[in-house]
């Protein structure tokens, strides 16, 4: 039993990651070949928008978030032809080198389309169920058992998801009507956010009497509002040491969905709660679900939490600098980053800390670009065309001229080989530094 208001023991993880920060203790949770729970890593998750029966586009979009970086992929299993699509879609999955694991996302007919597609059960690294749906009066304890004993027999974890948009209702009256009875009732917000809590917990108890483990059990306690997710969060944080998986439900489009998001769940990953998080982002039409994943590994990586790929600060710009030479190195240097990451993860492992500054004038950039690994101060507006190039707090170099993206992307790859390689050679100072770069005409540079 791990409900309890001083969470119970857990037994002590020796994989924990050394990027791991202080963290409240769970359950370690084995997901397929992923582990979470227990201080390791925050994983990142996502879940995919194709109709699952379509066998190509979900094994596709499957390949295009586990290639973005995410660490499980959930899928809808909804109707029969979905069940019959997952170990499909899993043997595609493993034909192309895919090894992410799937996590299927049941409402209301699990139990059926578990029971009458095994071969769906056993491709699935994880099953998630919704406490609110998983059945209705009477049947419901029945349906949720059944479900659990499919778990255990093909030895499975459970996410108890819970979501305030299907909370159990018949909980939520009880709890209602008990709330009206007191002499001084409770606000209704915080009835509903206990009746979360309760519908979590108390599946998740049940779920052990009936022989899950703890360590087959992860639970989330999703709603849309950022005060009440922190708060039903850290309840449950204080309340059960299960595997907690972290999201704000319906967070919306583009940057409020973002905004909205890493606020919550900034607020609770720097208090040591959560175990994997999912960023739920509505695309833009025609935008790439992949997105969702970049904001999590994002969020992770400003936190410090894990590292994904080399951080660049960018000045925002202002009337100092009014060229668009500026942004337009920074975009580049992002994308230049972003390509060459695959091969230096395999080649360069640290090279995902590296730290590099693009700034736009004489004010912050040579101040910025020192606190950085390698860094760049371009001229603002009537300064002198000339570039220093910051190499571990000191200035290596100057650049002028057309070719200054492209020769500060080779400082960078020869920054990233030095430091990072197994061999390194000089240092990536020494190697840089020695005559100044040769100067071109400053007025074929495009700055002003
Ligand atoms: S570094 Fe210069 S260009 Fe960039 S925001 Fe500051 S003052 Fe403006």
């Amino acid at each position: 039993m791990t409900e309890n208001a001083t969470p119970s023991p857990v037994p002590d993880d020796p994989a924990v990651s050394p990027e791991s920060s202080p963290r409240r203790r769970s359950h370690v949770v084995r997901v397929g070949r992923v582990r979470l729970g227990g201080g390791l890593p925050v994983v990142v998750q996502s879940m995919t928008n194709t109709d699952t029966a379509d066998v190509d586009a979900t094994t596709q979009q499957v390949r295009e978030l586990a290639a973005a970086g995410s660490e499980l992929v959930r899928i809808t299993v909804n109707v029969p032809e979905a069940a019959a699509a997952v170990p499909r879609i899993q043997e595609k999955l493993e034909a192309a080198s895919c090894e992410v694991p799937l996590v299927g996302d049941f409402h209301y007919n699990g139990h059926q389309l578990l029971r009458k597609f095994p071969e769906c059960a056993r491709a699935l690294a994880k099953l998630r169920i919704n406490p609110g749906n998983v059945g209705f009066g009477r049947k419901r304890d029945s349906q949720f058992a059944e479900l659990v004993e499919i778990a255990l027999k093909h030895e499975k974890p459970i996410r108890i998801g819970v979501n305030w948009g299907s909370l159990d209702q018949a909980l939520l009256t009880r709890m209602m009507d008990e709330n009206a009875r007191r002499a001084e009732p409770r606000p209704a917000n915080e009835v509903l956010r206990e009746a979360l809590l309760r519908s979590a917990l108390e599946s998740a108890r049940r779920a052990e009497e009936l022989g899950l483990g703890a360590d087959r059990i992860v639970i989330s306690c999703k709603v849309s509002g950022v005060l009440d997710l922190i708060a039903i969060y850290r309840e449950l944080a204080r309340r059960c040491s299960y595997a907690l998986h972290l999201g704000l439900t319906e967070a919306g489009m583009g940057s409020r969905g973002i905004v909205a998001s890493s606020a919550a769940l900034s607020s609770l990953l720097l208090d040591g709660v959560g175990d994997t998080i999912r960023i739920s982002l509505t695309p833009e039409p025609g935008g790439s679900r992949t997105r969702e994943v970049l904001v999590a590994q994002e969020l992770l990586q400003v936190l410090e939490l894990r590292h994904f790929s080399p951080q660049v600060s960018a000045c925002p710009g202002c009337g100092r600098t009014t060229s668009t030479f500026f942004q337009e190195l920074a975009g580049k240097i992002e994308l230049y980053l972003r390509g060459r990451m695959p091969i230096w993860r395999e080649r360069y492992p640290g090279a995902e800390k590296l730290k590099l500054a693009v700034m736009g004038c004489v004010v912050n950039g040579p101040g910025e670009s020192k606190h950085a690994d390698i860094g760049i101060s371009l001229p603002g507006t009537g300064e002198t065309p000339n570039v220093p190039v910051f190499i571990d707090g000191k200035k290596a170099v100057t650049l002028r001229g057309t070719r200054i993206a492209e020769e500060f992307q080779e400082l960078v790859e020869r920054y990233v080989q030095q430091r990072f390689g197994k061999n390194p050679g000089p240092t990536a100072t020494q190697a840089s530094l020695g005559s100044e770069h040769p100067a071109t005409s400053p007025s074929q540079s495009g700055l002003r």
